[in-house]
């Protein structure tokens, strides 16, 4: 059973050198009377978040990972044995599991059975995984987005992001996204639908280039990476605008954050800025999932997936989401099947 396993906690950015692949003796058969289930890893996901879990405990809303120990993730899996009525022999499921060829899962109340037979398996990591549940409630309950709203979102071609953009489109606004790269721009405006898209390391200024990108001002900022660029944002927001701080994804790892100098700009704009989880809205997960089907089915969403092959490969995917180095939602795939 080829696993990795997590090394020791982290200070700055995550490297290939904190995790190790291993081989282990798995016994592949749940012992009986445990209630669970032994699973094949199908798809395994790669999650900015999980840097978070690479820390030592400092009373975040997620356990960090144990040193020596398998590394847990989203996976999407396939189940071969099962001591629980809940599952049977050939279901495919997904929910957390480890970084692993095999996995035995005691807790299986966090597994969700994969109904849906037209959806590409790995979808469920990040169209119809967390990335995608984490756009929809970001942008639809917390931005509360209106007919003509200029919307800007940052990391747009990423696993949430580019959900956060084609979901604007489809309520009537006017979106903008950044990215880091000539090929994640190209993206975003060929394929995803984006209004208009520009590679923030092209530009000297940022504050110079939302004013190109938004002469009358910004109604939606979708910040998936504060710092900068954040802060260039808060100087265009418009009066009454509204930013979801969905994640800091230019701040993992950084010893002396970058400041924000321009938080002035709540006050005078009135500016609604809220941190969210998307785990605080998991009661409209079951919505989330007709929606997007339907969306996805009627051909009015599409995903970019990167998907990477071979479990050894994982820490590498996994450390180039603090690059850039992925080009959309990041994905292992373990085993076709
Ligand atoms: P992505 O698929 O977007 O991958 C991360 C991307 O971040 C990279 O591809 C890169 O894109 C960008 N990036 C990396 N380093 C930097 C940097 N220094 N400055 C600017 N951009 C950088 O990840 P996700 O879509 O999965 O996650 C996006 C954000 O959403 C993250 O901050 C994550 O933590 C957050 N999140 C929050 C949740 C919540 O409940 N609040 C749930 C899920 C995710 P590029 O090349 O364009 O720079």
């Amino acid at each position: 059973n080829k696993q990795v396993l997590f090394r020791s906690f982290i200070t700055g950015a995550p490297r290939e050198e904190n995790m190790e692949l291993m081989t282990a003796e798995t016994e592949l058969m749940v012992p009986a009377g445990s209630g669970a289930v032994l699973v094949k890893n199908l798809y395994l996901s790669c999650d900015p978040y999980m840097r978070g879990r690479m820390r030592e405990y400092y009373g975040s809303y997620i356990p960090p990972f144990q040193p020596h120990k398998v590394i847990e993730g989203f996976g999407v899996s396939k189940v071969i044995d099962s001591d629980t009525p809940s599952f049977i022999v050939g279901d495919l499921v997904c929910g957390m599991t480890g970084w692993e060829e095999y996995s035995l899962i005691l807790k299986v109340d966090g597994l969700r059975r994969i109904e849906i037979s037209d959806i590409p398996l790995p979808y469920y990591l990040g169209l119809l995984g967390m990335p995608g549940f984490t756009a929809y409630v970001g942008f639809l309950e917390v931005c509360s987005p209106k007919n003509g709203d200029y919307v800007f979102v940052s990391a747009a071609s990423g696993a949430v992001g580019q959900i956060v953009g084609q979901l604007a489109k489809l309520n009537g606004c006017f979106v903008v996204g950044s990215a880091g790269a000539k090929r994640k721009v190209d993206l975003l405006k060929n394929k995803l639908g984006f209004d208009d898209a520009f590679n923030y390391n092209d530009e000297l200024d940022l504050d110079l280039a939302l004013k190109r990108y938004f002469p009358s001002g910004i109604d939606i900022y979708f910040d998936n990476v504060g710092g900068p660029m954040l802060d260039a944002a808060l100087l265009n927001m418009r009066t009454h605008g509204r930013i979801a701080v969905c994640g800091l994804v230019s701040q993992h790892g950084v010893s002396d954050p970058e400041g924000i100098h321009n938080l002035f700009c709540l006050i005078s704009k009135r500016i609604q800025m809220q941190g969210f989880l998307q785990s605080d809205y998991l009661h409209l997960f079951p919505q989330f999932l007709d929606k997007i089907t339907e969306y996805y089915r009627q051909g009015k969403i599409v995903y970019i997936e990167d998907i990477v092959e071979g479990i050894e490969n994982a820490p590498k995917a996994f450390v180039g989401l603090f690059s850039g180095r992925n080009t959309g939602k990041q994905v292992v795939c373990v085993s076709e099947d």
